[in-house]
């Protein structure tokens, strides 16, 4: 789940207790999602600020890590089968996201070389403001999910953009689709001064993390930790408190953190999941904490919820 690339460049960034993606400044202002009239209006301002996404990666100022902001003549070059959508207000100005990826070559076609580039919004995590970080993060999600339902998945017919981008609906049996969350449970399974954490093939050496997996239909949060703690290393869990949570845009996941008491601890790891699954002393994961790989394990990075969820345990 967490890109070997990224990795080195946010271990670079503050540790912060703060939850990155999470904090979005901008009033939503659902009540104008129906105002038409309201929302031309903003469309057509000068005023008006517009965050450019080119293949769901986002536009970041060369001079500072901050976001590069498009007035309304840029509108002219995005997607038409998404239109811009409406993020909110700040400063009594309309933010809205669009859609370049018709383009070739934006940044050539659009001037930007040398002020502005496309980046991967998890490397652009790292130093972009917690604030700016979190308006990308509702951007791209949106923005993905337009991408991915341009058809109705009742009749396979063509969607038309509603409700300033919070809404499709079919053009040939009127079904309406909205945007999607999915909800993943991701929890530190605990026993007195050790924690469980496991490791897929694939990620750097010694990475270890706390486990997760998506909730399933019909299923509440406690027992989605339950099922896929025993499933991915076979340890029953009584005890499960919420933590906090992380949205997760890549593409669309709400990362609901949890602490899990083991009521068991025999480790027999579901190698179809994980390569590896096992305890670690309190010991070790402060001294990974102080000095990554320090311990013989490297945690997950601030950017991830699995950080904070670690720390906080072992700091407790
Ligand atoms: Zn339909």
């Amino acid at each position: 789940m967490w890109l070997r690339v990224t990795c080195r460049l946010v271990y670079a960034a503050r540790v912060s207790s703060a939850l990155v993606f999470a904090g979005n400044p901008l009033d939503r202002a659902n009540h104008r999602r129906r105002d038409a009239t309201w929302l031309a209006a903003q469309l057509a301002s000068e005023a008006s600020r517009f965050l450019p996404f080119w293949r769901l990666n986002v536009l970041v100022k060369a001079e500072k890590p901050e976001l590069a902001w498009a007035t309304h003549a840029i509108c002219s070059a995005q997607d038409a089968r998404t239109g811009a959508v409406f993020l909110g207000i700040r400063d009594q100005l309309a933010h809205f996201a669009i859609d370049l990826t018709p383009l070739h070559d934006p940044v050539t076609e659009l001037g930007l070389a040398g002020s502005a580039s496309f980046v991967e919004l998890r490397a652009a995590a790292a130093t972009l403001p917690a604030s700016d970080s979190a308006i990308a993060a509702q951007g791209r999600q949106m923005l993905d999910w337009h991408a991915r339902h341009r058809f109705c998945a009742v009749c396979g017919r063509a969607t038309s953009v509603k409700e300033a981008g919070y809404m499709r609906e079919c053009d040939e049996c009127d079904a309406q689709h909205f945007p999607r969350t999915d909800p993943v449970v991701i929890m530190l399974v605990e026993s007195g001064d050790r924690c469980l954490l496991g490791r897929q093939a694939g990620w750097p050496a010694q990475m270890y993390s706390a486990l997760a997996g998506f909730v399933e239909a019909g299923e509440s949060l406690e027992e989605a930790v339950r099922r896929e703690v025993h499933e991915e290393s076979g340890i029953a869990v009584g005890e499960v408190r919420y933590f906090k949570s992380q949205p997760w845009p890549f593409p669309s996941s709400l990362m609901i953190g949890c602490m899990a008491r083991a009521e068991s601890s025999e480790v027999t790891v579901d190698k179809s999941e994980l390569e590896d699954a096992r305890w670690f002393t309190r010991a070790d994961i402060l001294k990974s904490l102080a000095q990554p790989g320090a311990g013989g394990v490297f945690v997950p990075p601030p950017v991830a919820i699995a950080h904070h969820l670690i720390r906080a345990w072992a700091e407790s």
